[in-house]
């Protein structure tokens, strides 16, 4: 059995060479090789205090990956085309065994917590392990595993990569839309929708503006549920917007890169609002072709 993978690992290789493609090489408890872990269990217990089984574990996995790397190697891949990833299921563990493994090579690493669960469980739990790693500068690419909900897409493995590359302030892919949480002051939750309804729409728009505008990805928008605190935080945002709070005139002042533009009242604030983010995405982002077109 394991010889057959030996050969299996050596023909993914040798394709990879012959076509120059790079290979990420990854390791996960399930498929580790149960010798290599069983020796080591058996050298921990003979030690005169044993380690605990997670470290052992661990270390089993990353001596498992830098083998791999070491005979892809051999078998002529170049260093800068191996990718190495250790999955594991526990948050503590995937943080420890990725920290041991990028103390000991220069080799990328890619991060995924398997099985993280469904719905907000899971995308808690990958965020509270990636975001350690990323904070600390390990890792290279990322992957979210999470159980759709019946009938659920895919694509929400991807916008929460995405969103945790953007919260944390390291990449961009979508306009940001800033919402105030609402309090005492909010009259209704109409706030709440509009923040919604731009954040689909500037999410829809994207895979066309990402092409037509270079950095639109940047823009950041604020949605703010009363005019007394709402401004403040509108003007830290390129374009932002108070609605009416709590026995407040009804109309809702717009910012744009600090400045106040228009004040919009009626039943179109919402569909006005769009129109103002839409003509600066194309103003700010447009280029002079744009422009001038
Ligand atoms: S902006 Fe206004 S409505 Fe929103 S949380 Fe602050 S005070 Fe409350």
């Amino acid at each position: 059995m394991a010889r057959k993978k030996d050969e299996q690992f050596a023909t993914i290789v040798e394709i990879a060479c012959r076509h120059d493609k790079p290979v990420r090489i990854g390791v996960n408890w399930g498929s580790l090789d149960q010798e290599l872990a069983a020796r080591l269990m058996d050298d921990n217990a003979h030690l005169p205090q044993p380690r605990p089984a997670s470290e052992v574990m661990h270390e089993a996995m990353i001596i498992s990956a830098l083998d791999s790397a070491a005979r892809a190697e051999e078998i002529g891949l170049g260093h800068d085309q191996i990718i190495l990833s250790v999955k594991m299921s526990g948050v503590q563990d995937l943080i420890a065994v990725y920290r041991k493994l990028a103390a000991r090579c220069d080799y990328p690493l890619h991060l995924g917590l398997t099985e993280a669960g469904m719905g907000s469980k899971g995308i808690v739990a990958s965020t509270a392990a990636l975001a350690v790693l990323l904070q600390e500068g390990i890792g290279d690419t990322i992957r979210i595993s999470l159980t759709p909900e019946p009938g659920g897409s895919r694509n929400q493995e991807v916008i929460v990569a995405q969103e945790i590359l953007q919260a944390m302030g390291l990449r961009s892919f979508t306009p940001a839309v800033v919402a105030c949480p609402g309090c005492g002051r909010t009259s209704s939750d109409y706030f709440q929708h509009l923040a919604q309804q731009i954040q689909g729409y500037l999410r829809e728009q994207m895979p066309v503006w990402r092409g037509r505008y270079p950095g639109v990805e940047a823009l950041t928008v604020a949605v703010m549920g009363c005019v007394v605190n709402g401004p403040g935080e509108s003007k830290q945002a390129h374009i932002g917007i108070s609605l009416p709070g709590t026995g407040e005139v009804p109309v809702a002042p717009v910012y744009v890169d600090g400045t106040k533009t228009v004040t919009l009242k009626g039943e179109n604030i919402a569909a006005e609002f769009q129109q103002i983010v839409t003509d600066y995405v194309i103003r700010r982002y447009g280029g002079r072709e744009h422009v001038a077109g």
